[in-house]
């Protein structure tokens, strides 16, 4: 039988659609297809917990030259899940050093 792209019953089908929605905005559909098939929508008595993933950041680096200036776009992707989150450059200006100015 296929139940993927079946009507969620429960909350955690509903939770599995919801990722699978956010999923296909970034993931190519191999990839989409293959996390499918590991994580398959969960039956009506299973719980869904996708597995976690232990995020391994690297700073992305797409800035690029136009004729103002450099657009700067840098941001953070898994790369094992192809994830992204804002890159927050380390702050190395050590203000607190010393008290009053
Ligand atoms: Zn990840």
């Amino acid at each position: 039988m296929s139940a993927d792209f079946a009507v969620p019953q429960t909350d955690a089908q509903r939770k599995w659609q919801a990722e699978f929605r956010r999923r296909a905005d970034f993931m190519a559909r191999d990839d989409l297809d293959e996390w499918c098939r590991i994580n398959p929508m969960p039956k009506e008595d299973e719980e869904f917990d996708p597995e976690p993933c232990d995020h391994e950041w690297q700073v992305q680096d797409d800035s690029f030259d136009h004729e103002f200036g450099t657009e700067k776009v840098i941001y953070e992707r898994c790369v094992k899940c192809d994830e992204t989150r804002p890159h927050e450059p380390y702050d190395d200006s050590h203000c607190d050093d010393r008290e009053g100015k």
